[in-house]
This record gives C-alpha cells, structure tokens and sequence, in this order.
C-alpha cells in the first residue's frame, strides 16, 4: 500500500501544474510513510516546473510603543508561521513579498507575480486575489485544529469592509527599510479578524462538494479551491457580518478589538484581571 506523501497529496487533489497555498504543521506531517520524504520537497515535486507553491511568511509587528524595539524587517526576517514558510525562505527559487507584516512566500512559474507588487502599501491579503485568479488550491495539513479556515476568508472580511469594525488597528506596527535603505515605521490598516472560528464555513463548503479531507503523513488535512471558498465566505460574510466571531469569552479580537463588541470590554477586562490575580476575587476566608 503507498503511503507516501505523494500518494497523500494526490489524494487531497493536489496535481501536476496546480497552484497551491500550503499551510502546514510542517513537523506534523513529517517525513512520514515509507519513501514519504520532505513535505516541501514532495509537494515541489508533484507541481513541478509548471506549478507553484506558495506559503503565508507572516512576520511578528508590535505596539506603536514599541516601535523603537523592533528590528526591521528584510526578506530574511524569519516567519513566526511555522517551519514551513521558513523552509521556503531557505530554498533558492524563493520569492518573497515585502508586507513588512504580511509577506507571502512562493516557488515556481507564478511566484515572482504572486508576490510582486505587495509591500508596505499594499493590502495585506492582496495576493490571495491573484491565487483566486490562478485557480490557486489550499491545503492545510496538520495545523487544521488549532489554524481552521482559509485565508479567503481575510481578504472576503476586507472587500466588504469589515476591517474597518477593529479598533485601532493602527496601533499595530513594524519596522522595515526603504528603498533608500532608511528604516520607517509601518501602521497596519486592513487587520485580519478574528481566524479561530473560519471551522464555521466548512459546512457551506461541504454543500457546495468543494472540500477534500484526509491524511498528509500522520496529519489530517484539509483542501479546497481559493475561489469557490473566497465566493462563500464573502456570501456568507455579506448576509451575517458577525458569522465569523468566535465564541471565546478571552479572545481579545472578538470581545475587545471589535467596534461592534464594544460592550464586551468590561466582561472581558473582569475576566483578565481575574486570572491575573486571582486572590482579589477570593471571598475572606472565614
Ligand atoms: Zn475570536
């Protein structure tokens, strides 16, 4: 029986040729199998010279505060996304986009156009657009538990203007040089919302039979392509702009960082400085 990570990425729908956005809990799904081999090494070598693979290189910001603290970001700024994404930054063909908290990563035919164009101006998500225009697949293996969802769902959030409901996203920043080589400060307007329940579309995507389960190595995997699930997230996301909350009373996006949520704070604040010192709450004993 092949138990291979090529048997298991074909399985997944992965072929020859395609365009694919890899997340992965790279350790996770491993050299598993007999023959099994590198995941990136393996999923280069099923596309091919025709393909691409492509992988979110996010890069760590802080508050505006801090900005003094952060060192500028380059292209060889280590990704705080896992091993995946570095494994790509080391790799020779890479190209990477100069978000200087959004940077996406990318090997083979469409890489330099994936990520050309996406620096400190540009819109954090904008090259998921160009993968929904290449027909772009998303896999997700491995990290589908604690990562649900498909970044479609972040650039849906931005074409109905839903960023707009977090509170002060400037505040987030990071550093990066110029062209000149001068180190300037970055402001980040077009936040993500809240990923923790994107779990909640899978069902849509069910429905319309576009959703590929499985193992990759040891790891359960998910797969469907960027513009069928970017089509029903940003329906679904029209009709419910509050489809995508989780329902964690501690997630600060969801109860604390959202215009809408605004009347959560002082639950969420109660709860915080709860479990920071919990003997304030603690009845006398006696
Ligand atoms: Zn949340």
């Amino acid at each position: 029986m092949a138990t291979s990570l090529r048997h298991d990425l074909l399985q997944m729908g992965i072929a020859p040729g395609d365009v694919v956005l890899a997340r992965a809990a790279y350790r996770a799904v491993g050299r598993a199998g007999d023959g099994g081999g590198d995941f990136l090494a393996e999923l280069l070598d099923l596309v091919g010279d025709q393909g691409t693979v492509a992988c979110l290189a996010f890069t760590k910001g802080g508050w505006w505060w801090q900005a003094g603290q952060l060192p500028p970001f380059t292209p060889a700024t280590p990704s705080y996304a896992g091993a995946l994404p570095n494994a790509m930054l080391a790799h020779p063909g890479v190209h990477r986009s100069t978000h200087p908290q959004c940077s996406f990563v990318a090997i083979g035919r469409h890489a330099r156009a994936l990520t050309a164009g996406h620096g400190p101006g540009d819109g954090a998500y904008e090259p998921m657009r160009k993968l929904i225009a290449l027909d772009a697949k998303m896999l997700v293996a491995g990290c589908v538990a604690v990562n649900p969802g498909f970044t479609t769902t972040h650039l849906a959030e931005v074409d109905l203007g839903l960023h707009r409901r977090r509170i002060l996203p400037w505040l987030s920043v990071s550093r990066y040089l110029d062209d000149q080589g001068q180190v300037r400060v970055f402001h980040r307007r077009d936040p993500g919302c809240c990923s923790s329940a994107y779990w909640k579309f899978y069902g849509a995507y069910v429905r319309a039979g576009i959703l590929t389960t499985g193992k990759v190595g040891n790891a359960y995997a998910i797969c469907a392509p960027a513009a069928q699930c970017y089509a029903i997230e940003r329906d679904i996301l029209a009709r419910d702009s509050r489809f995508n909350l989780c329902d964690s009373p501690d997630c600060l996006t969801c109860n604390a960082l959202r215009w809408d949520r605004l009347h959560r704070w002082p639950l969420w604040l109660w709860r915080r400085a709860r479990r920071q010192s919990p003997t304030w709450f603690r009845r006398p004993d006696g």
